[in-house]
């Protein structure tokens, strides 16, 4: 199934995020944290696709597995940076072969010390929406950044290249981890206005310990608010209490953007099966409200 048809329907979707293992003697855990998450019935899962080409080759078995034997919708992503064009290509037809329908196309981030950009590689995401559209009938998502993107010092051009993107046949989007559900509100403001209309997904990190806070930090550029530096200061040196303070704070992001009419929220699950399932419990009856 295509997950923008599922996205359209009138009620609440949340979905997981996965990443492939980083070594082939980690792939039967990361087997078993989807097969978990597959047990609460999400309405997809997504599996990363790893910078530089080194994590990338089980992307799509594994998005196969969760889609043939755990019958759950999977979303494939895809990058184009750390890969020839015909790499790129024949990833695609890969996913095709597989019958993997949906595929989020990102540009990925640039690898230290490669020359870019390169004629031998697509340069933009947008390049590489357009070159999947060619080899099938893929339904297709792309990153989106309310905070703006570290490359990119201005929010304008950021929505306007941001619209280019879309303009070339994006699907739905996602958006990067907030922790401050205002900065979102602003950015679907803005980027409505700018006449970007597809689905947008928040993204939705449960930040679990100090050392995931700062390695999001640094990954996404993010702005962490007073409230949840005030968390990490008070627990940040309890793993229990720090855990269960992360998933209360991503709950209660999460309860706020439903109750201001969202209705689609990713979850960046982390391969934590565990984080996943405290989330969904606490929102047991909200999500069927
Ligand atoms: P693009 O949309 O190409 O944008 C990159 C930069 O170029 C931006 O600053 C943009 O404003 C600018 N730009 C775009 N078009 C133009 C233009 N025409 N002219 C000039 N400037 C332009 N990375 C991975 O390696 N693997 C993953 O699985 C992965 N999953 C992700 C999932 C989500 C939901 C998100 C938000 C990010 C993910 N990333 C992943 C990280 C992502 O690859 C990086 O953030 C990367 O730096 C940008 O990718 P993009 O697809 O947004 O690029």
């Amino acid at each position: 199934m295509k997950i923008i048809d599922r996205l359209n329907e009138d009620r609440i979707h949340i979905s997981f995020e996965i990443f492939p293992p980083k070594t082939d003697e980690g792939y039967d855990k990361v087997i078993a944290a989807a097969d978990e998450i597959a047990g609460l019935s999400p309405a997809f899962i997504s599996v990363t696709y790893g910078a530089g080409g080194g994590t990338s080759k089980n992307t799509a078995r594994i998005a196969a597995h969760i889609r043939h034997d755990l019958r759950v919708e999977s979303l494939a992503h895809l990058t184009c940076a750390s890969s020839t064009k015909e790499e790129v290509r024949r990833v695609i037809a890969d996913l095709k072969e597989l019958g993997i329908e949906n595929i989020l196309a990102l540009r990925g981030d640039i690898p230290e010390g490669m020359a870019f950009p390169d004629a031998d590689r697509f340069r933009y995401a947008y390049e590489l929406v357009t070159e999947i559209k060619k080899h099938g009938d893929f339904c297709i998502g792309a990153a989106c950044y309310p905070e703006g993107h570290v490359e990119n010092e201005h929010k304008a051009d950021d929505i306007r290249y941001l619209k280019q993107k879309v303009d070339c046949g994006v699907d739905f989007l996602t958006t990067q981890m907030f922790f401050d559900n205002d900065i979102h509100y602003n950015f679907l403001y803005r980027i409505r206005e700018a006449g970007i209309t597809v689905p947008v997904l928040p993204g939705i990190m449960p930040i679990t310990s100090a050392t995931q806070m700062k390695r999001s930090q640094e990954l996404s550029g993010t702005v962490f608010p007073r409230r949840f530096l005030s968390i990490l200061d008070r627990f940040g040196d309890s793993p229990a209490a720090m855990k269960q303070a992360g998933i209360a704070y991503a709950t209660d992001q999460i309860i706020d953007l439903l109750a201001n009419g969202v209705r689609n929220i990713h979850i960046y699950s982390m391969n934590k099966p565990e984080v996943a399932q405290a989330i969904m419990a606490n929102l047991s009856d909200i999500v069927r409200a």
